[in-house]
């Protein structure tokens, strides 16, 4: 926790912002965790009702963020807001273990939230804001948003003066922002608890034509990658961000510790050409369309020569037309492999089974990694199980 907030000092916060020829920043009331999701939404609306000025975050990282739609958030619902990007300080979250635990995935709600929030006090001075908000419902979400929880964000991120959740303020002691005056209370909400209508309600009182799903998307909230990331994790000690992203692309397969993604169609083969560097093991057919899949190095380091004509291998058994013309023929085909520079071209039958196995990697590694990690930070600080009962 203490790493990630020093890294969190050092950052540079707003994506586009430039040390050079930097232009006057525009001023508002407020800054606002701006998912995209519905809440998000309507609890900029409802503070802009009362003439104040907020600007939302887009908070980004490998696991969360649609930088793009920004320009039609500005559109649709009149909302000012400029990306973050906080995926280094995240990966750091994810890969020292967040303080307060995953939810049932490999989502760490408490964490990050209490990291979003620190983020966007740091850009309060910048953008001359007063107070913060967040969409926040009390009862809404079983691990961030139970009361404790909520009060627990608050504390931790050290946003006791300066935090509003419009949708469920009255719910809630008053905050020294609504008892200066500076927003007057009686014209926020008291949501509550995991029914939407309210909020659906809301929606089509402000005329949204189109309803943003409540939640603004995150893939470690959900079942199926959270496989790909431990099994990245398990087998690489400090993956980077572009590692985090690398992961979500294409088809993963892993030999022991040998990693593999290849492209399902040509957007994820662009993307991965994208995403690839130097030191990996870039794999491209020769003379006949077929995928295109990036070997990256774990701490297991170099690729030994079988484990890359197996790559080449199975790459190219996803090649229809050449798997066919092979079997046909009886002949190898074609592949290149790039790596540090250099262009080497193997000849090689396509085919599934190769001499190392290729595999998947399971969803149902969660449960295990949790566990074990759990012990292990239990073994490392006896004490922790005592400060988790204090919370
Ligand atoms: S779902 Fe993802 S983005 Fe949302 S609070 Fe949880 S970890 Fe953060």
């Amino acid at each position: 926790m203490k790493k990630y907030r020093q890294a969190l000092r050092l950052a540079l916060p707003v994506e586009g912002s430039s040390r050079k020829g930097r232009r006057m920043t525009k001023t508002y009331d407020a800054l606002a965790l701006l998912s995209g999701g519905l809440d998000s939404i309507l609890a900029v609306k409802v503070i802009q009702d009362q003439g104040l000025r907020v600007l939302g975050l887009h908070f980004t990282s490998p696991f969360f963020g649609k930088k793009n739609l920004i320009p039609f958030w500005k559109e649709h619902y009149g909302i000012d807001a400029v990306a973050v990007n906080i995926g280094q300080q995240y990966v750091d979250l994810m890969l020292d273990g967040p303080p307060n635990n995953f939810g049932k995935w490999l989502n760490p709600c408490v964490d990050c939230k209490i990291l979003m929030i620190e983020h966007a006090k740091l850009l309060m001075e910048k953008y001359g804001a007063k107070f913060l908000i967040s969409g926040e419902v009390i009862g809404q979400r079983p691990m961030s948003q139970r009361r404790d929880a909520m009060s627990l964000i608050r504390k931790r991120s050290e946003a006791m003066n300066v935090l509003l959740r419009p949708l469920c303020a009255l719910k809630l002691e008053p905050t020294p922002v609504e008892e200066s005056g500076l927003v007057d209370r009686s014209r926020l909400l008291a949501f509550g608890g995991r029914s939407r209508k309210p909020q659906l309600e809301l929606a089509k009182q402000y005329g949204f034509t189109e309803i943003p799903t409540p939640a603004g998307g995150c893939v470690l909230a959900e079942a199926s990658a959270a496989g790909r990331f431990i099994k990245l994790m398990e087998e690489k000690t400090r993956p980077t961000p572009r590692d985090f992203v690398l992961v979500q692309v294409g088809r993963q397969v892993w030999a022991g510790s040998h990693w593999l993604s290849m492209g399902r169609k040509q957007q994820e083969n662009k993307r991965l050409n994208d995403l690839s560097s130097e030191a990996d093991y870039v794999f491209t057919s020769v003379g006949f369309p077929g995928p295109v899949a990036v070997g990256r190095m774990t701490d297991a380091g170099e690729w030994d020569m079988e484990t890359i004509r197996a790559a080449a291998e199975l790459t190219a058994s996803y090649a229809s037309k050449a798997r066919r013309e092979s079997e046909e023929t009886g002949e190898p085909v074609t592949m290149a492999v790039a790596h540090n520079g250099e262009v080497h071209e193997l000849q090689i039958m396509p085919r599934r089974e190769t001499s190392v196995a290729w595999a998947e990697p399971m969803q149902d590694l969660v449960a295990p990694w949790k566990q074990t990690r759990k012990e292990a930070e239990q073994e490392e600080c006896p004490e922790k199980r005592g400060a988790e009962d204090d919370k």
